[in-house]
């Protein structure tokens, strides 16, 4: 199994990265916040409640975002692996996950950190927000309390996977071809 991590802050372009990476490598796309989007338009109890702490820019409760990956991995377990779009996002959610990986024998194989500087993803969410229908892109409210919260409980993740040799950083700013070719220039170094 290849599992990957892409990382970053709101609006560092990991959707868009790992659309095409999925395609490269076979690998089953797993984005938590696509996940709760669905279950909010199929009108699920846990995507009501879910949506209340979307709205507010705040993180959605580790046990329910926890429960979601598990059962997207049970129904995917013949995959060749996974990208983690938006997920872990929380320490909790990171030690979860290696307990996750570990009853399939796998373990994360790296973390691809997009870096983007603060006032470009405010730009890009902001535009985003003008067409994608997100309520929480179009309020530079929400947007700053999500940012909020990377900083104090998502960032510590990277210092947790350094510590474990798989962090690696790269340029998220630039042309998403060239951004890219940098992701897998990373990956085939552990394949
Ligand atoms: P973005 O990366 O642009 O913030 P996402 O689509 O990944 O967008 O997430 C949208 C929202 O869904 C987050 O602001 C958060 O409220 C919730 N969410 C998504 N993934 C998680 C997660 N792993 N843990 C907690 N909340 C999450």
């Amino acid at each position: 199994m290849l599992n990957l991590i892409l990382f970053g802050p709101p609006g560092a372009g990991k959707g868009t990265q790992s659309e095409q990476l999925i395609y490269a490598y076979n690998l089953k796309h797993i984005s938590t916040g696509d996940l709760l989007r669905a279950e909010r338009k199929a009108g699920t109890e846990l995507g009501i409640k879910a949506n209340e702490y979307i709205a507010k820019g705040e993180l959605v409760p580790d046990e329910v975002v926890v429960g979601m990956v598990r059962n997207f991995m049970k129904e995917h377990s013949s995959s060749k692996g996974f990208i983690f779009d938006g997920f872990p996002r929380t320490t909790p959610q990171a030690e979860a996950l290696d307990n996750l990986l570990s009853e399939f024998g796998a373990k994360i194989d790296i973390v691809l950190g997009l870096e983007v500087i603060e006032d470009e993803l405010v730009k890009r969410l902001l535009l985003r927000g003008e067409t994608s229908g997100r309520a929480d892109d179009q309020s530079e409210e929400t947007i700053r309390n999500r940012f909020k919260e990377y900083q104090t409980k998502t960032l510590p993740l990277m210092d947790y996977y350094t510590k474990k040799n798989s962090y690696v950083g790269v340029n998220g700013m630039g042309e998403i071809d060239h951004i890219q070719s940098s992701l897998r220039e990373e990956i085939n170094k552990v394949l």
